[in-house]
């Protein structure tokens, strides 16, 4: 089977690398060369998107978002456009499920099959290929195409028709989200009332307050390292599709529209290519403290 790889960007970049690794034949593509020559240099091939398209039997992507994804695919020269009958398409970016059906519908005209496949992990799963699938789509599609995605991840679930994945994964991200402000706040109120933030991670990390989350973030908060990661523009990006989600089945998203607000305050703030785990800073900026040094 050959596989085309569009977008090797933080993600995208080791999700490729484990594919060459369990003995695909991969192209790939990506706007930027280095990143390009550097799958070259691991193995495997550089193509034009038109070449990917005429020759690959499924094409993957993993760029930031659903406008990203129409374009690569849906554009004018967009890759559906060289892609035969039969073949599939498979996104494993984060985008807004109500696209994810928009493109799955144009592609389903020109027989080509989709699954919205997006993960959770961030990159040092991506690198270690212990991501969390979540997707949707045809279970026969999903079937056959499972042993492609367990090349990089670990945990790879058909959460239902097209579109469910994304939608799972914005359930994720709220998550995430919620968790990190929620951390954010206790750990600013630990440290302003005089008890150490390393101390009161260790007492109760193992406790019920104690989440993925709070071991991956919570180290970073305290030792001021807001290096990405997930950056608060695509944590934005995320939300602002939850919302868009959210309006059109009339879901209630009171605490997503709050910490919304503070992701955007950051960004305002020159703070959007931080580690989502930066919205410690927002607290910084309401109470005049650090959680870290
Ligand atoms: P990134 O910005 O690091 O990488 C995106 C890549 O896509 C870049 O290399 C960019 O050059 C490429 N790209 C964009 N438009 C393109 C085009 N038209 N043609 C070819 N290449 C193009 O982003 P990332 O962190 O790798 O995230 C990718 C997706 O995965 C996003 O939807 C994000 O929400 C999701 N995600 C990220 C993480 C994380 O921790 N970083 C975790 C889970 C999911």
């Amino acid at each position: 089977m050959k596989i085309g790889f569009i977008g090797l960007g933080i993600m995208g970049k080791p999700m490729a690398k484990n594919l060459l690794k369990a003995g695909y034949d991969l192209t790939v593509n990506d706007l930027v060369k280095e990143a390009v020559d550097e799958l070259v240099a691991a193995g495997a091939k550089a193509a034009s998107k038109e070449e990917i398209g005429r020759t690959c039997d499924l094409v993957m992507t993993m760029v930031p978002n659903s406008p990203q994804v129409k374009e690569i695919m849906l554009g004018e020269h967009g890759v559906a456009n060289y892609m035969r009958p039969g073949t599939t398409f498979i996104d494993m970016s984060s985008i807004n499920p109500i696209a994810s059906r928009e493109i799955a519908a144009a592609l389903a005209e020109k027989g080509i099959e989709m699954l919205d496949a997006p993960v959770s992990g961030g990159e040092p799963k991506a690198i270690d290929g212990t991501l969390s699938f979540m997707v949707g789509g045809k279970k026969e599609v999903f079937e056959k195409f499972k042993p492609v995605l367990s090349a990089m991840g670990s945990s790879v679930v058909l959460c239902g028709d097209i579109g469910a994945g994304n939608t799972t994964k914005l359930a994720n991200q709220i998550i995430v989200a919620l968790n990190i402000a929620a951390c954010s706040e206790a750990f600013t109120l630990a440290k302003m009332a005089g008890v150490d933030p390393q101390l009161v991670f260790q007492a109760i990390r193992g406790g019920l307050a104690g989440s993925t989350v709070m071991d991956a973030k919570v180290p970073m908060m305290i030792e001021g390292n807001f290096k990405p990661g997930f950056k608060i523009d695509l944590h934005i990006k995320d939300l602002n599709n939850a919302l868009e989600c959210g309006h059109a089945v009339g879901a209630p998203l009171p605490l997503t529209s709050i910490v919304q607000d503070f992701l955007y305050n950051l960004h305002k703030d020159g703070r959007g290519q931080d580690d989502h785990s930066s919205i410690a800073n927002y607290y910084a900026k309401l109470s005049g403290i650090n959680i870290g040094k």
